[in-house]
């Protein structure tokens, strides 16, 4: 049997599937990323529980598994190079090539690529934009992501940092971002942004003990600031996919990530700011569409679909 390794490397843990050619994920390793502060002893381990999980499949199968190759997401992660460009909120610091310290391991394909751009190539080659050949991808979480398709093929650009929406303006002057500029769509529709506003709004200050989960919680109970809040956020997220048309005349935009869970407080008012934002020659033309791919396999199908891409490209 024919397989693909996929690894979300997050700042906390790196968690690793091995998964079929139809994005069944049959194995599920994890280790702690923030317990390494060096390439060398990280890539070890991983390679050790990749290999643990290709003995314990071919002990089910009965015969050798083929490994196609190795996908990993990771932030700030580098198509073009292979490697993680000095990521802030990881404990292993610098330029990590993976592609030179996996081979140590196992010769195989070696993908690498940012987190939303995995999650997009997920969709594409897994989920729901099977089929399509243009689509962007926004995922909500800590931050604000995107994955570009054009053309069936994910956009990277000159640099390998293409599809960064997260990080347009979307209010000169606005909230301070991780990026270091004002104002960026992240610092108001990510699951912080998210928190900011309802605060803002109740006009308490943020405390660690407010999450998004819990302003979805009470939107669901009627809560007045918290539908105001998801209303605020629904427009401010309309706006910006609705800009987003304009460059490349998507079939769809997607949307994935933990505050997206809770459902039509943000879903109602987000496609009716969508659809009062859009440039007319686009009506109709384009859908908003939750991602198909469950939330807690979206990472490593995303990062495992990778491969897929590089036989593609016939790289
Ligand atoms: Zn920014």
């Amino acid at each position: 049997m024919k397989y693909s390794i996929g690894v979300d490397m997050g700042g906390t843990n790196t968690d690793m599937g091995l998964v079929t050619e139809n994005g069944n994920i049959f194995q599920r390793r994890n280790i702690p990323t923030n317990a390494y502060t060096e390439l060398e002893p990280y890539v070890r381990d991983m390679m050790r529980e990749v290999k643990a999980m290709m003995e314990e499949q071919q002990a089910i199968d009965g015969e050798a598994v083929e490994l196609e190759g190795i996908g990993i997401g990771a932030p700030n992660g580098n198509f073009y190079t292979g490697c993680v460009d000095n990521a802030p909120n990881l404990t292993i610091k610098g330029v990590l090539d993976f592609g030179k310290e996996i081979k140590k391991y196992m010769s195989v394909p070696v993908v690498l690529s940012n987190d939303a751009n995995a999650a997009a190539y997920g969709e594409y080659v897994y989920g729901g934009a099977r089929g399509m050949k243009h689509f962007i991808m926004f995922t909500l979480g800590t931050g604000v992501g995107s994955g570009i398709v054009i053309d069936g093929k994910l956009v990277h650009g000159s640099t390998g940092g293409a599809g960064e929406l997260g990080h347009n303006i979307l209010v000169p002057h606005g909230r301070k971002c991780s990026c270091g500029r004002e104002g960026c769509l992240e610092t108001y529709t990510s699951a912080r942004g998210i928190v900011q506003t309802y605060c803002e709004l109740k006009g308490v200050p943020v405390t660690p003990d407010v999450t998004s989960k819990m302003i979805g919680e009470l939107a669901h109970q009627g809560d007045p600031i918290a539908m105001k809040t998801w209303e605020t956020v629904g427009d401010q997220l309309g706006l910006a996919m609705a800009n987003s048309v304009t460059f490349s005349a998507p079939e769809a935009i997607f949307l994935m990530g933990g505050p997206t869970q809770v459902g039509e407080p943000l879903l109602k008012p987000l496609r009716e700011s969508f659809e009062k934002y859009l440039l007319n020659i686009y009506v109709g033309s384009c859908r908003i569409r939750m991602s198909e791919l469950k939330a807690n396999e979206v990472a490593i199908l995303g990062a495992a679909a990778l491969i897929k891409m590089k036989n593609e490209n016939g790289k």
